[in-house]
């Protein structure tokens, strides 16, 4: 049989509290983390895109391809 006692029944309440919390902490951790990967993700895909624009030498607009480009001055 199980001797539950008050002070070992604290000692498992306590333990399940922090262990408890300690999830939360961790799940906190990892969306932060996730976050930060998609923005950084995100900010590459923004400079590859940048890099891969060419300057439209007519109106000076930034456009992936010349051809199907349009001026729209
Ligand atoms: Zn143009």
């Amino acid at each position: 049989m199980f001797g539950f006692s008050l002070p070992k029944l604290l000692v498992l309440i306590a333990l399940i509290v922090v262990v408890w919390y300690g999830f939360k902490a961790l799940g906190r951790v990892n969306r932060k983390r996730q976050a930060q990967a998609k923005q950084a993700a995100r900010d590459e895909a923004t400079q590859i895109a940048s890099e891969d624009m060419i300057k439209c030498p007519k109106c000076g607009a930034y456009t992936a391809s010349l051809d199907s480009h349009t001026c729209e001055v």
